[in-house]
């Protein structure tokens, strides 16, 4: 072993990891374009956009000289008291992006805090009335985060078990992918009981890329709406293109209320998140009352670097060159679901924008299961970062892919096949 590798060991605790059985983790040294190296030189294509952020590519030029300009003019400033240009030019642009009934961002530092900061504000909003409401509606297997209030809102399992006693009033139905979901939601909703409808819209990301249809989804939050509940998309996972459009929320027929944004905003060059809301939500927080405000905040909020590098990772999403490159994969994923649905040892073979999915049929469905660890031995072993989830094989590749590339993937996938 390596003495990085021996050291690693000696200091460090990873995360969602059992350290009782854990091989020797590769130590990585250098990433570039879509390509990891570690300490021994060995390269490991990076599948899955590490964990779905760096989807312009690792090591990006034009990321690179935003952050490099930015520090050498402002590193951090509070926000607390203080503003500062990358925020504001940064939100004009997101602004702009955002369905238009989208008015004030409000910044924090990762997905599971976009997510603390949609609940706390929607409660918020009700205390501040005076109006009794105190429930969360979400989805089954939902993942918003491993904060307690992005716990809560996720689904019950392996995540969240331990703690199930100690969580918010959250009341939890189906993916909506058929009119019962939708009659159930009503119901529920009619209570007026719901602060807060939470999702992940179209895919839920670490439930396994599970995929779902706008319409009945759009139906739910049309009902949320009118009981004047409010309607919040978890875009952690789904936004900056992944999806084939800016935001999942652009296949919706109604627009959410409020915004959760991290993983791909920075290009994965560093950790922020934005909430984003409309004015009525901000509007019932306006009060002679200081006690009222919204009294939430962290120490790096609005990090001017991680703004500059969000402005330029905006600036590589808007490109033609980007936007082909999404549509391309997009169409190859299309040839290659024709050829996997095929697949004897396969099923539910399952596509949106640059994310592919299947599910290996077997019986061991464990989320980090023997035939999970064995296929992400196999990938690793064959320099491929892809995370199987479960019996989940997913592709999440960042933009810059080329062709030979993601062949590359794909092989990988026909082979792992044969090995189980
Ligand atoms: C990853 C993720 C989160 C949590 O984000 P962290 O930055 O890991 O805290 C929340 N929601 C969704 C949909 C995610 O995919």
């Amino acid at each position: 072993m390596s003495v990085w590798k021996q050291k690693d060991q000696e200091n460090l605790w990873h995360p969602y990891t059992q350290h009782q059985h854990l091989p020797d983790l590769p130590v990585i040294v250098k990433a570039k374009g879509v390509y990891f190296y570690d300490e021994d030189g060995k390269s490991y294509l990076d599948g899955i956009s590490s964990w779905w952020t760096c989807c312009f590519g690792h090591a990006h030029p034009e990321l690179i000289t935003a952050l490099h300009q930015q520090m050498q003019e402002l590193d951090h400033v509070l926000f607390g008291g203080f503003s500062h240009t990358p925020a504001i030019q940064l939100s004009e642009k997101l602004l702009q992006l955002l369905p238009d009934n989208q008015a004030k961002l409000f910044f924090s530092d990762n997905g599971s805090t976009a997510v603390e900061v949609a609940i706390k504000a929607s409660l918020q909003f009700f205390i501040n009335k005076g109006v009794k409401r105190t429930k969360i509606l979400a989805l089954e297997d939902a993942y918003h985060g491993d904060t307690f209030g992005a716990m809560a809102a996720s689904g019950l399992g392996l995540f969240t078990e331990h703690f199930k006693d100690q969580l918010l009033e959250v009341v939890r139905i189906p993916l909506p992918t058929c009119d019962e979901v939708v009659k159930k939601a009503k119901d529920l909703l009619d209570t007026q009981e719901f602060a807060a409808f939470i999702f992940e819209p179209l895919v839920q990301g670490a439930a396994g890329m599970r995929m779902y249809d706008a319409n009945f989804l759009s139906e739910i939050i049309q009902i949320a709406q009118n009981n004047r509940t409010f309607a919040i998309a978890d875009e952690v996972m789904t936004g900056f293109g992944k999806t084939g459009k800016t935001f999942a929320s652009n296949y919706l027929s109604v627009n959410p209320d409020i915004f959760c944004l991290s993983k791909a905003l920075t290009g994965g060059m560093l950790p922020m998140a934005i909430t984003s809301f409309t004015q009525t939500i901000y509007d019932g927080f306006l009060h002679n009352e200081s006690g009222k405000a919204l009294l939430h905040g962290h120490t790096f909020t609005a990090n001017p670097l991680g703004c500059a590098a969000a402005i330029a990772a905006i600036s590589l999403m808007e490109k033609q060159e980007t936007q082909n490159q999404i549509q391309w994969i997009h169409q190859q994923h299309l040839q290659f679901q024709s050829e996997m649905q095929r697949h004897p040892k396969v099923e539910n073979v399952r596509v949106m924008g640059v994310i592919f999915a299947l599910d290996v049929i077997s019986e061991d469905k464990e989320y980090y299961g023997n035939l999970r660890n064995k296929m992400y031995q196999f990938f690793i072993q064959n320099g491929l970062i892809l995370r199987p989830i479960g019996n989940t094989i997913y592709l999440l590749p960042p933009y810059v892919i080329l062709p030979t590339e993601l062949e590359f993937m794909y092989e990988k996938v026909r082979e792992v096949l044969t090995i189980i």
